[in-house]
């Protein structure tokens, strides 16, 4: 979760695919890190050694670490994500919105077992069968 860009297709509800917060980790700056370790009890320094990696192009700065299937908080319940700190997450977590113009959420309803038929039929309001909606946002998720 680095980049917000600027969105110009209507938000859409999360659908917790996860596919956001295995691609991204975000950047926390002094502030971030000193507020996230007061909200989890925690020093500075502990918060820095079991959750972030240093970010080599800004000094001061860290990022969350991938924990190899994604950010160090990212949890799963039956296949849908979850943010384990998610009332106190980053703000740049909290800044972003799942849209239909973000790769990422394409690929989740791609992916997805059960991707909501409202939000595919957003997608592409005249279709009306299934397999020609997910060809459609597998087309655009690659794209
Ligand atoms: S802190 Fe939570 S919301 Fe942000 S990337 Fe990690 S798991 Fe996702
Ligand atoms: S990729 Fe989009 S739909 Fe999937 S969890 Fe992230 S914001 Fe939600």
């Amino acid at each position: 979760m680095v980049d917000h860009g600027d969105q110009t297709a209507a938000p859409v509800p999360c659908y917790r695919c996860g596919v956001c917060c295995v691609k991204w980790q975000p950047l926390l700056g002094p502030a971030e890190i000193r507020r996230l370790s007061t909200e989890l009890g925690i020093t500075p320094r502990t918060f820095k050694r079991r959750y972030t990696r240093p970010y080599p192009l800004r000094r001061g700065w860290h990022q969350l670490r991938d924990s190899g299937t994604g950010c160090v908080f990212l949890q799963w319940d039956e296949g849908v994500s979850g943010c384990s700190i998610h009332t106190v997450r980053p703000q740049v977590c909290r800044d972003w919105q799942a849209g239909l113009d973000r790769r990422e959420c394409l690929q989740g309803l791609r992916d997805f077992p059960g991707p909501p038929l409202l939000t595919l039929k957003r997608l592409l309001p005249d279709a009306t069968d299934r397999g020609q909606l997910m060809a459609a946002v597998s087309q655009q998720a690659e794209s």
